[in-house]
């Protein structure tokens, strides 16, 4: 059986943005891809001090119950203790990562929207968690999508796909789970 996906969005997300991700997951991972119904926004990881939600308790609420492997997608801006904010998060042990659409976008910082940027931006940040969760770590390789991203300009720079040894890498990986 082909292993699949679950997309979680987590509060209001857009419609194109889970599209985006249907259509771009599973012909990287060769896996199929289902979209639920979104969840309540998890107002009680609400920081009202950081003004920002708690990303492993919104995946944990996201991801309960879930069997199979499964990405959230809360539009968001999330963040975890040690750090300012995240783009994303992987749990590999339990197969289930997220993702923080906010920051992704030119808008955020000031500039006119590009959505091609952005929906570039959303499938490497998916992919490079979801590449967590399927046991990579973190690559060498500035053009492959497991680089790790300090900015968005490395987000930019790298592609959305995997380079050759993380490929493979993920091929036994894939096998195991
Ligand atoms: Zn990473
Ligand atoms: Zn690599």
């Amino acid at each position: 059986m082909k292993r699949e996906i679950l997309l979680l969005p987590v509060g209001d997300v857009s419609l194109d943005v889970l599209e985006w991700l249907a259509e771009a997951l599973p012909s990287v991972f060769d896996c199929g891809c289902k979209t639920t119904t979104a969840l309540p926004r998890p107002d009680f990881t609400w920081d009202k001090t950081r003004e920002q939600y708690r990303a492993e308790a919104v995946l944990a609420r996201a991801s309960a119950g879930c069997s199979t492997c499964a990405l959230a997608v809360a539009d968001l801006d999330l963040y975890v203790p040690d750090l300012n904010f995240v783009f994303g998060l992987a749990q590999s042990g339990m197969a289930r990562a997220i993702i923080a659409l906010p920051r992704l976008r030119q808008s955020y910082y000031g500039l006119a929207e590009d959505t091609t940027v952005f929906r570039e931006r959303v499938i490497k940040e998916a992919v490079h968690e979801l590449g967590h969760v399927f046991g990579l770590s973190h690559c060498d390789d500035s053009r492959c999508v497991m680089a790790f991203s300090n900015s968005l300009q490395d987000t930019d720079y790298k592609q959305y796909t995997f380079c050759r040894e993380c490929k493979k890498r993920l091929q036994t990986e894939l096998i195991e789970l």
